[in-house]
């Protein structure tokens, strides 16, 4: 595992706790000290974000983790994804939803003497890897000395161990991203195909 500059300070954007439990656990085994920044204006209803947000609660408390709860700013993620309320997921809106939510995260790096952050976002399968590394290096670039470590979490078992980790610790697994808007379509997927849908299926 290959930290830029040999940190071991880390600040975690976690967007959810099966997305990131095997990064965590991976970071504590290799000797690095992750904090937890849980920023998700995006997800609705509230009481998803609720619910998510006390599964991340329960494993960092679990692991022994520093956990940073930041604000639900639901207006302000409208506010920043008007007009691509159509957009398919993996468009605009999750570009702009990504700059958002990593943005706040390495501002509080900055901030909080952290020089290393990173996110789970793209251990998933469902999102666009590249898509979310590309925001994480434009939002570092806005605070200079603060990098964004760029780990493919898919790999070297990574999703095996996801998958395990979840199972494990009975976690809720969400089938919809997390926005009103992948919530829609997730309901539109679930009435076309109904035999499709796998409620194991984490997005
Ligand atoms: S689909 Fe997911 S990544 Fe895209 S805007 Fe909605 S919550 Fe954000």
């Amino acid at each position: 595992m290959q930290v830029p500059n040999n940190e071991k300070k880390i600040l975690l954007h976690s967007c959810c706790a099966p997305c990131s439990c095997a990064i965590l656990q991976s970071m504590i085994e290799s000797g690095l000290k992750p904090t937890v920044y849980f920023y998700n204006p995006n997800i609705s209803p509230r009481e998803e974000y609720e619910h998510r947000k006390q599964e991340v609660v329960r494993y960092v408390q679990k692991m022994n983790i520093p956990f940073v709860d930041a604000d639900y700013e639901a207006d302000r993620w409208l506010e920043t994804t008007k007009g691509h309320e159509e957009d398919a997921e993996r468009g605009a809106r999750c570009t702009l939803c990504f700059e958002m939510r990593l943005g706040k995260t390495a501002a509080y790096a900055a901030e909080n003497g952290f020089k290393v952050f990173s996110t789970s976002l793209g251990i998933s399968r469902w999102k666009d890897l590249e898509q979310v590394s590309r925001a994480g290096r434009r939002v570092a670039f806005l605070f200079p000395g603060i990098v964004f470590w760029e780990h493919n979490w898919r790999l070297m078992g990574g999703q095996a161990q996801m998958e395990k980790i979840t199972r494990e610790e009975k976690f809720y697994r969400q089938n919809y991203c997390g926005c009103i808007y992948s919530l829609r379509e997730s309901i539109k997927r679930s009435l076309s195909k109904p035999s499709m849908v796998n409620p194991l299926d984490t997005k």
